[in-house]
């Protein structure tokens, strides 16, 4: 017993409390924000390896940003990544970032499907697809689970069939080989069943949006509720998303 009590003190406290006001530290690269100094806009949009920044007006698309900071460190007057990990939403425009703009990400209540927050906002069993990933996102799906970030406190864990499952979170493009099995887990999920984007791949492709290699187009057929960015997500970012999904808020 003193054994145990020493080694508990010795370790410390590895869980977080409160998962929603943790404050990260640079070079985490979270929630972008441009500044409106005049600079070679050209230039910007340019730089991004991804198409993530565009013009007229000037905007960052964290759908499909990798979070490289290539843009950022060409243009530190004009862009700047803040450590807000917040940075999900259930609408893919809120993932927009324009400039001037220094708002928290928008996660809209309203359009939240009433069923999810009436069946699913006390326990959440997930079924992950890994759709051509590159186990980034994988592993920080795993992490989001660990003693530190510990999402099952909150009843949201994954399990490994999708008929045990109340939703499925994709990860990667989606490569052609892949579209098959992904359609097959997403149909064997009982309803009401939610959809979420993890990682930039899986939100627009990344850096193979485009490939011949990726089919996208079951993303057609069904309605995603969450998409969280990253490259690959942080646990904080999809701990916090799938709280604010199925609890509707962004506050514990
Ligand atoms: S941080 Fe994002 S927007 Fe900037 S260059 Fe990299 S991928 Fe493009």
């Amino acid at each position: 017993m003193i054994n145990e009590a020493k080694i508990i003190i010795h370790n410390g406290r590895q869980y977080i409390p409160d998962l929603h006001t943790v404050k990260l530290r640079s070079p985490f690269r979270g929630r972008p924000e441009i500044s409106d100094k005049k600079v070679d806009e050209d230039a910007l949009v340019d730089i991004c390896p991804l198409g993530a920044i565009s013009r007229d007006p000037l905007r960052l698309d964290m759908g499909k940003c990798a979070f490289c900071g290539e843009c950022a460190f060409a243009f530190p007057e004009k862009i700047k990544f803040t450590t807000d990990y917040k940075i999900s939403s259930n609408v893919r425009e809120n993932l927009i970032v324009k400039e001037g703009d220094s708002r928290p990400i928008i996660f809209d209540k309203d359009a939240i499907r009433d069923d999810l927050r009436k069946t699913l906002g006390k326990s959440l069993k997930l079924r992950q697809v890994s759709a051509g990933g590159d186990n980034s996102c994988e592993m920080e799906l795993g992490a989001a689970g660990n003693a530190n970030f510990d999402m099952s406190r909150y009843g949201i864990e994954f399990v490994a069939s999708p008929r045990h499952a109340d939703g499925i979170v994709i990860t990667g493009p989606i490569t052609k080989s892949m579209t098959e099995p992904l359609r097959i887990a997403f149909d064997a999920i009982p309803e009401p069943k939610i959809v979420v984007l993890c990682g930039v791949d899986a939100i627009s492709g990344g850096m193979f949006e485009g490939s011949d290699a990726i089919s996208r187009a079951i993303l057609n057929d069904i309605d995603v509720d969450l998409y969280i960015p990253g490259n690959p997500s942080h646990p904080l970012t999809i701990v916090t998303a799938l709280l604010a999904l199925t609890r509707g808020t962004l506050k514990e």
